[in-house]
């Protein structure tokens, strides 16, 4: 997954006619940590778990991202998610730098107290390098507002009370109105946006989507109550399919008490993966990683991806779809929604002050159109696709802070400083 996002990476920097030099210090992360969970799980033995924590590049900010519990977690995946933080925090312009981490665990076959053990044990091995003004973590694929809360509260045990260690939190325990919702909210705003371009709206187009969490059920409920019509949805269980448009809130209802969409009545039955290549007007990617590869690219009927997940794609899916005229909405834009409301959430703790969710959500709003349209500019002016004049903008907002902060403007090359 690294060498995808060092590919996006290097498209980037060589528009940008970047040294060598400059190129090796905003790809390295700053630090990587590993470490080894040993926890007793319920029955009296003992569980074994890696947890990481890749700290990326500080240059802008705080360094900020995730946390994913997967059995699939490792390295790479810390250090690629990592980097697209850093690029994502930047394109969207708010004052944080990147990291991610994880665990490599299964959530779904732990209890309760075996998770709030292997939680609160990792955050005792990373507490000297995380913290509110240097890395602050927030909830990833199979992590969510409770565990943020345990990490919350751990942390403070050390530290004392120290709300703005990670976000995230339950509303209940200094977390922010607006938060659980906001990435699938920034989906929303950044495909409403690129239908603009056509002088489209929500209610013109058909979508499909890929996962039904955190990200995808929220993206999903928003558009659909802005009359699109979401007509294919999958999870992990399987995919359904209803041509008049699924009913969301029953379908929410419906996964709230039976924790998959597989079985809803609503809608026909489809094979998961065939939602993918669905005949939608719009594919919203929204589970894990590389969904789309050279495999079934050229059979994605959408005629704009909205990434909700990270990485969806592989590099040869996005040139496949790229080159049959298809507009690929990327990662690091179109799910800025989460951090940008972390950031917020973040600011509250600090200031101790509670914002109304409409500021909230106004200030989403502001933040995910303005950054829409700054990509979108300059992918017309530069002729790139929307993905490589994101890692532009961003890889010039790094660079430039970067060496403002050591005076060493003078070996930034034109291109970075205009
Ligand atoms: P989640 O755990 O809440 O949901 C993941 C969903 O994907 C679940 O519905 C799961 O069943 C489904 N899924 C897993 N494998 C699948 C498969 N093979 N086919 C179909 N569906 C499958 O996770 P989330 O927080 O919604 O994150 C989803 C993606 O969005 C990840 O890539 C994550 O990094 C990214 N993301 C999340 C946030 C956030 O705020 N949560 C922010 C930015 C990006």
């Amino acid at each position: 997954m690294l060498e995808t996002t060092n590919k996006f990476f290097t498209r980037a920097a060589d528009h940008l006619e970047l040294s060598d030099k400059l190129r090796a210090i905003l790809q390295t992360p700053s630090r990587v940590v590993r470490v080894e969970l040993v926890t007793e799980s319920d029955d009296g033995n003992l569980h074994h778990h890696l947890g990481y924590r890749v700290q990326h590049n500080a240059a802008r900010g705080p360094m900020k991202g995730g946390l994913r519990y997967h059995p699939s977690m490792d390295e790479d995946h810390a250090a690629s998610l990592a980097s697209l933080m850093t690029w994502k925090t930047a394109v969207v312009d708010i004052p944080y730098g990147g990291a991610k981490g994880g665990i490599n665990c299964d959530p779904s076959k732990l209890s309760e107290a075996e998770l709030y053990r292997i939680t609160t044990r990792f955050v005792e091995l990373i507490k000297d390098v995380i913290g509110p003004t240097t890395d602050i973590p927030a909830p990833d694929v199979n992590t969510n507002a409770r565990i943020m809360a345990w990490i919350m509260d751990e942390y403070s045990k050390f530290y004392g009370f120290s709300p703005g260690v990670v976000t995230g939190k339950p509303v209940e325990v200094f977390g922010s109105l607006g938060r659980d919702e906001a990435t699938g909210r920034g989906v929303m705003y950044a495909l409403e946006e690129c239908l603009k371009t056509d002088s489209r709206g929500l209610p013109d187009v058909s979508v499909a989507l890929q996962g039904f969490g955190n990200v995808g059920s929220h993206a999903a409920r928003l558009i659909a109550e802005r009359g699109g019509r979401i007509v294919a949805v999958s999870d992990s269980s399987g995919g359904i399919v209803n041509e008049e448009g699924i009913d969301i809130p029953a379908l929410l209802d419906y996964v709230k008490e039976h924790g998959e969409v597989e079985g809803f009545t609503g809608a026909d039955a489809l094979p998961g993966e065939q939602v993918l290549t669905h005949d939608a007007d719009v594919l919203i990617p929204a589970a894990l990683e590389e969904a789309i590869t050279e495999a079934n690219a050229a059979d994605v009927r959408a005629k704009i991806i909205v990434e909700g997940a990270n990485g969806p794609l592989n590099v040869a899916a996005h040139d496949i779809l790229v080159e049959k005229g298809v507009t690929v909405i990327p990662d690091i834009l179109a799910n800025a929604g989460g951090v940008t409301v972390s950031y917020f959430e973040w600011s509250q703790n600090i200031q101790q002050y509670r914002w109304e969710e409409e500021r909230v959500v106004e200030e989403l709003e502001k933040i995910m159109r303005r950054a829409y349209q700054n990509v979108a500019h300059l992918a017309r002016v530069s002729d790139l696709d929307l993905r490589t004049a994101a890692f532009v903008l961003a890889i010039k907002r790094v660079a430039k802070a970067a060496a403002l902060r050591k005076s060493a403007s003078r070996f930034l090359p034109k291109s970075v400083l205009s």
